[in-house]
């Protein structure tokens, strides 16, 4: 961005543009919104804006551009990598939650139309209620927004049998650096007309415009869910475990989430005791859902495909949850790891992806190499069905968790990503870029990062947008 605007006096020509209820200069407004959810990430920001409509986000867009004026837009804060904070008095926070209405919701074309300061569980219910299912899932979804959950192509705990936000959106509306409004938010499922701009803004992390509202896609609602805890003697037998799962269940697992003994005993520890109903020597579990009309029906196909698993060797032990408080508390397991580092003093954080086939050579060879940190303990859990894993590294049990994160935390990280990248993988999977992975991407996409240059300087020329979020 050109150097800093004194943002004091675009307060009331703002004001005059947009409405005077539209812009906030108050600290109280502004507070809750300059901290990330977790925490992690500390902000500042003098101007708070909320428009109403896309039309309002055009005018304040066409100020900006005007003004060499960033703009950091926000949705619902549960961002794991700093692209929502505003680091600079300079700029203005923007939020979108007045923008929530669903535009349109049609059962016989499958989709819903939505702007996009919906939450993620707003737009759930709204499918639900019309008798359908929008399947991505996320802890956050009572926060998050739909704007933030395409920014971020959140991927979440149904990514296997559904894909990651990308892959539910037919089209979206935007508001283009200098105000430009483009609208594709038709609900189309075949449009080939040229460049499918769309998909770059998702991912994209609020650098190149505005998304106001989406056309998403809706799914046949499958209510009931069969909910199995399993056991492996090795990553290999768990990946082979999902083809068996999958094709013996007819492509209706929904979730294949990978718990391995490190993250068992936090979870163990945070749940005061409360153990998984199966044990096994390797410590590798996979909790496993399957998707049907009913959950008798879920059941008969999980339990027809675990047979012949544990017949054959495939799978060493195996509960299948018979109620819905099982089965709660088998997902509380998977959902109480994240929780349950932090109260052990915190964790360095990776959150990788992989070709399945390569996850168990890459796991072994990086559990290898991190011997070098003696004691350090692991908690490697995640979406195995997505080769997803949050391979996270905590301090020697007794040690000063702080301390020790402080002097190891950039070498253990370079040890994990080192691997990740020998072994064909993603350094960020699911939370993107922001501020956190910027050396990151430089280091280990260094071939991307001028086509990503040139990008950004075809939709936002002046560097308004977000400003040194996923690219300097
Ligand atoms: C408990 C918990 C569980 C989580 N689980 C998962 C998970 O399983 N999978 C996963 O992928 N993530 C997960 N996350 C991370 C996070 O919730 C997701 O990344 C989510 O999609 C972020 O949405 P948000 O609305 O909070 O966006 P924010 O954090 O507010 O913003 C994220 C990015 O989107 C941009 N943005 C927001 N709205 C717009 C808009 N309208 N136009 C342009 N840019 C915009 C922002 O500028 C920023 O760059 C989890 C987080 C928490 C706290």
């Amino acid at each position: 961005v050109p150097p800093a605007t004194d943002l004091a006096l675009a307060v009331e020509p703002l004001r005059q543009l947009l409405g005077a209820d539209s812009v906030s200069t108050n600290a109280a407004d502004l507070l809750p919104y300059l901290e990330d959810e977790r925490g992690a990430f500390h902000g500042r920001a003098h101007v708070l804006v909320q428009p109403a409509s896309t039309d309002a986000v055009a005018r304040l867009l066409a100020y900006c551009s005007e003004h060499a004026i960033g703009i950091v837009p926000q949705g619902g804060n549960t961002g794991y990598c700093g692209a929502g904070t505003p680091f600079s008095d300079a700029h203005i926070l923007l939020k979108l939650d007045r923008m929530n209405r669903v535009r349109e919701l049609s059962k016989t074309n499958f989709t819903m139309t939505a702007e996009t300061g919906v939450t993620l569980q707003r737009v759930k219910d709204e499918a639900l209620a019309a008798g359908l299912d929008f399947p991505l899932s996320l802890g956050s979804q009572g926060s998050c927004q739909l704007g933030g959950v395409l920014s971020t192509n959140a991927g979440g705990l149904n990514a296997l049998r559904y894909g990651v936000a990308r892959d539910l959106v037919l089209g979206l509306e935007v508001v283009l650096p200098d105000g430009r409004v483009l609208n594709r938010a038709q609900g189309l499922r075949k449009d080939n007309t040229g460049y499918r701009w769309c998909d770059l803004f998702l991912g994209a992390e609020g650098t190149l415009g505005v998304i106001t509202a989406a056309s998403i896609k809706l799914m046949p609602l499958l209510q009931g869910r069969a909910t199995a805890l399993l056991a492996f003697a090795t990553l290999s037998g768990a990946s082979a475990g999902l083809l068996h799962f999958r094709q013996a269940c007819d492509d209706s697992v929904v979730a294949f989430e990978l718990l391995t003994q490190g993250s068992i005993d936090l979870a163990t520890a945070l749940g005061q005791g409360s153990r998984l109903p199966v044990s096994a020597e390797s410590g590798l579990m996979v909790l496993v859902e399957v998707a049907a009309d009913t959950s008798e029906r879920a059941t008969e196909r999980l339990e027809a495909a675990l047979q012949p698993a544990m017949e054959q060797g495939l799978v060493i032990d195996g509960a299948l949850a018979s109620s819905l408080s099982q089965r709660e508390s088998l997902w509380r397991f998977r959902e109480d790891v994240p929780e349950a580092e932090k109260r052990a003093g915190g964790s360095i954080k990776h959150d990788v992806s992989l070709p399945v086939q390569h996850l168990e050579a890459f796991v072994n060879e990086t559990v290898d190499r991190l011997r070098a940190f003696e004691g350090a303990r692991l908690s490697v859990f995640g979406h195995l069905g997505d080769g997803n894993l949050h391979f996270n590294v905590l301090a020697p049990a007794g040690a000063d968790a702080q301390q020790w994160r402080h002097h190891n935390g950039s070498a253990v990280t370079e040890t994990v990503l080192a691997a990740v990248a020998e072994f064909g993988g993603s350094f960020s999977a699911e939370h993107g870029i922001g501020v956190s992975k910027l050396d990151e991407l430089e280091r280990y996409r260094s071939d991307e990062l001028g086509l990503m240059q040139a990008l950004k300087a075809v939709f936002d020329p002046l560097g308004i947008m977000n400003p040194g979020k996923v690219l300097r």
